[in-house]
């Protein structure tokens, strides 16, 4: 099958029946080339239903929780988004697919230029809407707070205040996970507003942990 008939079918099999129904995320999920952050020949493999391996003993989460973030996050056209743990740069891509301005920071810069270089070859990176930062984000990135949205790859083991100081008051949405490094761990969604806060539980998921992070 060729690769965006895979894509056309992971968003229909895997998506869609799954309860995803923004358009406009479910489009930039047919539209990224995921074979292409895979390291290995099975493009079939890399449009599955699993997560898998990248570089550095990291991992490229499973689409279906791609969807699930990146519905949540309820990105606008332009909006300002910080990600932290670029990883393979795939999340990157599809914040780039709807139309966000991204800063995205990597503990490892091996990651980091991998991803930069792929995204490059993509196109992503020609109008100038993504940044790429090699660091510890484990307390953010606040060189460039507030932003209108976080996405967090990798989970904290703690409430992450200095994440949710650099969210914009009016109408901030932070996504991530949360919990110990093998245990169970939660998908939150946080919604700012007026000075208050709201959390949703979006259901238990695996990540890896984020490095660094102490509350
Ligand atoms: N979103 C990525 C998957 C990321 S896996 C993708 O689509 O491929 C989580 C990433 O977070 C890993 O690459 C890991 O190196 C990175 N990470 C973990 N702790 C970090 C920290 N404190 N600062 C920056 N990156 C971190």
């Amino acid at each position: 099958m060729p690769d965006p008939a895979l894509a056309q079918q992971m968003v229909d099999t895997q998506l869609r029946r799954r309860g995803i129904t923004n358009e406009r995320v479910l489009a930039a999920m047919a539209a990224v080339p995921r074979h292409r952050f895979a390291s290995f020949d099975s493009n079939a493999s890399a449009y599955g239903d699993h997560a898998f391996a990248i570089d550095c003993e990291q991992t490229i989460s499973q689409p279906y929780i791609v969807a699930l973030m990146s519905e949540a996050l309820e990105v606008t056209p332009n909006a300002r988004v910080l990600e932290i743990g670029t990883g393979s740069g795939y999340q990157t891509a599809v914040l780039a697919e709807l139309g966000a301005t991204v800063t995205t920071i990597e503990r490892h810069g091996h990651l980091s230029q991998q991803a930069q270089h792929l995204l490059d070859e993509l196109g992503y990176t020609r109008q100038g809407h993504i940044q790429f930062v090699v660091g510890n984000g484990a307390n953010g990135y606040p060189e460039q707070a507030p932003y209108d949205r976080i996405i967090v790859t990798a989970a904290t083991e703690h409430y992450p205040q200095s994440l949710v100081d650099q969210l914009c008051d009016d109408g901030g949405i932070m996504v991530y996970p949360k919990g110990p490094a093998n245990g169970a761990q939660t998908l939150y969604k946080l919604v700012k507003r007026n000075g208050g806060l709201n959390q949703i539980d979006l259901g238990s998921v695996r990540f890896v942990p984020l490095v660094g992070h102490n509350g």
